[in-house]
């Protein structure tokens, strides 16, 4: 449906777009994730014809996107800072996409508020057609713009940030409510964060964007349980990173040793190993095959336990045990313990980049249940 070849987009010296490519299918809700300044906004406003690449193209249904403009794309925009128009009631601003268009074009006024109100039920603000956009509640006004968005029956819906400026609450309220939205619609939509959460929950398809260039495209699912860069490892949530060295198929983490896949038995280097918190158990000496640690520090966070571990001196690492564990477990600040990975991924260093560890894959390769009596 979108499809996105080359695009190259510089502002003078700087370059915020580098050779991105994607597709986006038809019905498909597709997140862009990334931290700020990594381009997201810059490729939506190209998607959208408000901006031009420098190179590559853009085709829409198909068609090159180049001689088209704004309106011959039929876009809808949702926006943080799209504000409403404040003199305007609800009513008046969800038409307005089709009251402005020429007399041949549109649409008898009976006809146009029929569909405002459909619109209007549809985003749950039926009853509040006559009031203001300052009589509304923050989450009430995006949804005002996302009915002003679909009355003009954009082929494409592009959301940036639109839930940026509300508060939690009412953010995951949202988002839950448009994803139920576009179940229901089943329109291709591209939507911008810089919140992980929000991507992984809303969207079909997640693009994780960094300075400028597409790091690794997926479901939400490959991209948090297969990172493709240590990157995309850090960005999708906590993480431990531990300098390693790969020695033959064994890597050692502080005189530590875990193995690789046979397979992987011929890699050497310099590495970084990646595990979550939650994928790191805590044994005691003896019961398991893994890091020897020191118990540092214990938070209890709602239904998990943080604790707080030292590999080596000064090298803190966080396990994230069940509260039930936890209180098997019965640990003591400053107790010895082994931690057992139930699953880590290795990258190799190499001239200050990162590589997947099996060339051959071009993927980082998962490291499973190393421990004895782990997991
Ligand atoms: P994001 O939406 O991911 O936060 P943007 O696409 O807005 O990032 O911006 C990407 C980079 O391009 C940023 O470093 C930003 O400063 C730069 N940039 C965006 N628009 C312009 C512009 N009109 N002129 C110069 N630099 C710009
Ligand atoms: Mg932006």
């Amino acid at each position: 449906m979108i499809d996105i070849r080359n695009i190259t987009k510089a502002y003078g010296d700087f370059v915020a777009l580098r050779d991105v490519s994607l597709d986006i299918h038809d019905g498909e809700l597709v997140a862009l994730l990334g931290p700020s300044g990594s381009g997201k906004t810059t490729l939506l406003r190209i998607i959208a014809g408000l901006d031009f690449a420098n190179a590559g193209t853009i085709r829409l249904a198909g068609e090159n996107a180049a001689g088209l403009s704004v309106g011959e794309r039929r876009v809808g925009f949702v926006f943080q800072h799209f504000a409403l128009f404040r003199h305007m009631t609800v009513f008046d601003n969800v038409a307005f996409g089709l009251t402005v268009r020429s007399r041949d074009t549109r649409p008898p006024k009976a006809e146009i508020r029929e569909k405002v109100e459909h619109l209007l039920r549809m985003v749950q603000l039926e009853g509040l057609a006559k009031r203001y956009p300052s009589q509304l509640s923050g989450g009430q006004r995006q949804r005002v713009a996302l009915a002003r968005a679909l009355a003009i029956e954009p082929r494409v819906l592009l959301l940036d940030e639109p839930f940026g400026a509300l508060d939690a609450k009412v953010r995951k309220e949202l988002r839950r409510w448009l994803r139920h939205l576009h179940d229901e619609l089943k329109i291709t939509g591209v939507f911008v964060t810089h919140d992980q959460e929000e991507a992984l929950e809303v969207a079909d398809r997640v693009v994780v964007m960094d300075k400028g260039k597409i790091e690794q495209v997926g479901t939400p699912t490959e991209i948090y349980d297969n990172p493709a860069s240590p990157f995309v490892y850090r960005f999708l949530g906590n993480v431990n990173s531990l300098a390693c060295n790969i020695d033959a198929g064994h890597v050692w983490i502080g005189g530590q040793k875990l193995s690789l896949p046979q397979a992987d038995r011929h890699v050497s280097g310099a590495g970084t190993a990646f595990v979550r918190p939650h994928e790191l158990d805590v044994v005691r000496p003896g019961q398991g095959q893994g890091l020897s640690a020191l118990v540092r520090h214990m938070v209890v966070l709602g239904p998990v336990v943080r604790v707080e571990l030292e590999v080596n001196p000064g090298e803190m690492i966080e396990a994230e045990l069940t509260r039930q564990r936890h209180a098997e477990l019965a640990l003591q600040s400053g107790e010895r313990v082994v931690l057992v990975p139930r699953q880590a991924q290795v990258f190799l260093t190499d001239d200050r980049q990162y590589r997947a560890i099996d060339p051959n894959l071009n993927r980082p390769h998962v490291i499973r249940e190393t421990g004895a009596n782990g997991g």
